[in-house]
């Protein structure tokens, strides 16, 4: 007989204020949206917080397992009322009809926002809580991009966030939280938890934890919990792009005392606040980024990531300024994907692989950040876009593109995908037939992520600042709601905007 019944769920959106495509119940049910044991078949042996959870849970005799709701859509647009509250509903639903539980973890992003809802994971913890009484303890996880408000901790002190960018701590980050609970379900254990929240909104754009002002900041969490009582401390960097009132970088400690968290955590934000000059950079035009590639002699290829359109950011994928430039460009060994844009796919279905056809590519969903780009091209592969990631980011994951088509226009190669995805694992021009690791200048729908699978496959990678709704230029934004002042939106010039302003004028 099962003495501990342990709940597991998974809510996730990461949400762009400013992406004109709105988060529709129908992107979470087509691209994971799972309820009851079907949660098994989607996560069992994954690399994901929820493959964590489980594999924690299994190992144990005494716990019953109990799958809730596993719902989760690629970063977007806000999320529409409607479909928080059907997903939320159905948790609900799940939870009450779950019986008794003797703890809960759930997989929480932290920065979704949704339509009349700033802080909606606050809002989310504080009806199951409702539901399953303030007694159960719960654990989250939590994106290193969450803007966390003092709210969440009010129903838990137990959240811990990712400790690496590229996100491949995910699955490490589930088992610590089951772990933890864990331990409060046997023994009782009690938490404290502290959060310092810091006027300052960054762009992600420097926050890798191989290097750069975050690795240090990651380094002072790791050693600030070796130190007596810490249970865990996360960093997070924030999700600049939600236009929240809670939006911003914040670090939060678990501890076993109050006094302790909250002089670690005190600490710790003043040395994030002493460093965040480091987080701005200046990038590259686009022109400037191909000019560099070319002069680079490497034996490997050379990647631009298209950072301001990267999907994974909540780009939409299909903005045209790289692609135009590597037309031009028109080079043997060029490669550049994967451009979402679903109607030219099927116009290379219908005309079928070998034959040429024209198409008009990308530019659809924002034309205000490049129109489509016209083409003749020859069909030479087509897939259902079906695949397994091979990297460490999200490994075994199964990722569905819905669709894509390998195009060449002249001399560049051309994935093209049915539905906006970065290109964080090889594997998706692969699945169809394209090595990256041959080619030798790849334009890259990509920002972080995409460095964990790419790395040991690349001589070099050079971030572009083309247009898009990701930009790493947070003064292009127009925020209502964030908090003001907030560093460094009174005071960061951008020397790439008058560069590519006086090319174009020329
Ligand atoms: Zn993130």
């Amino acid at each position: 007989m099962s003495s501990h019944r342990i709940g597991i769920a998974f809510f996730y959106h990461e949400s762009h204020s400013f992406s004109p495509l709105k988060t529709e119940i129908e992107q979470f049910v087509q691209e994971g949206y799972f309820v009851g044991t079907e949660i098994y078949k989607a996560y069992s042996g994954t690399k994901t917080e929820v493959g964590g959870f489980l594999d924690v849970l299994k190992q144990e005799k005494q716990v019953e397992i109990v799958p809730l709701v596993c719902a989760a859509a690629v970063p977007s647009g806000i999320v529409s009322s409607e479909a928080y509250h059907i997903i939320e509903k159905q948790m609900l639903h799940s939870l009450t009809h779950a019986g008794p539980l003797d703890g809960l973890l759930i997989a929480l992003h932290g920065a979704m926002v949704v339509e009349h809802l700033f802080d909606p994971e606050a809002h989310l913890l504080s009806q199951i809580r409702s539901c399953i009484g303030s007694n159960v303890p719960i654990a989250t996880t939590l994106d290193m991009h969450a803007n966390i408000s003092e709210d969440m901790l009010t129903y838990t002190p137990l959240h811990f966030g990712f400790k690496t960018y590229p996100h491949v701590d995910m699955y490490e980050q589930g088992v610590n939280a089951a772990r933890a609970l864990l331990t409060q379900v046997k023994e009782s254990a009690i938490y404290y938890a502290s959060l310092k929240k810091l006027p300052m909104l960054l762009p992600s754009i420097n926050m890798r934890t191989a290097e750069g002002p975050m690795k240090k900041m990651i380094d002072l969490a790791k050693q600030a919990e070796q130190e007596a009582d810490v249970y865990n401390v996360s960093i997070f960097g924030g999700f600049p792009y939600s236009d929240i009132p809670i939006a911003g970088a914040s670090v939060l400690v678990t501890a076993l005392n109050p006094e302790t968290a909250e002089k670690v955590a005190k600490k710790l934000a003043s040395q994030f606040w002493s460093i965040k000059e480091e987080f701005i950079v200046d990038l590259p035009t686009v022109e400037e980024g191909l000019q560099t590639a070319l002069k680079l002699s490497s034996e490997q290829p050379i990647v631009l990531a298209d950072i301001a359109d990267n999907p994974l950011s909540c780009g939409s994928g299909d903005t045209t300024e790289l692609l135009e430039y590597m037309l031009k460009l028109n080079m043997p060994g060029t490669l550049f994907g994967g451009l979402y844009d679903p109607e030219p796919i099927e116009q290379c279905v219908q005309a079928g692989v070998g034959n040429y056809v024209s198409l008009s590519l990308g530019g659809k969903v924002s034309p205000e950040f490049g129109k489509p780009v016209e083409v003749e091209a020859k069909v030479i592969g087509l897939s259902e876009g079906e695949f397994y990631n091979s990297g460490p980011f999200n490994q075994h994951l199964k990722v569905n593109v819905k669709g894509a088509a390998h195009i060449r226009v002249g001399e560049l190669d051309i994935l093209l995908i049915g539905r906006p995805v970065s290109a964080n694992d090889p594997e998706l021009f692969r699945h169809i037939g394209i090595e990256p690791a041959t080619k030798k200048i790849i334009g890259l729908k990509a920002k972080n992520h995409f460095r964990a699978a790419f790395e040991p496959l690349v001589g070099a990678i050079i971030y572009v600042d083309a247009p898009g709704v990701a930009s790493n230029r947070l003064t292009t934004f127009n925020y209502q709601h964030i908090p003001n002042p907030i560093w460094p939106l009174q005071g960061v010039k951008y020397e790439s905007e008058k560069r590519r302003k006086e090319k174009w004028m020329h």
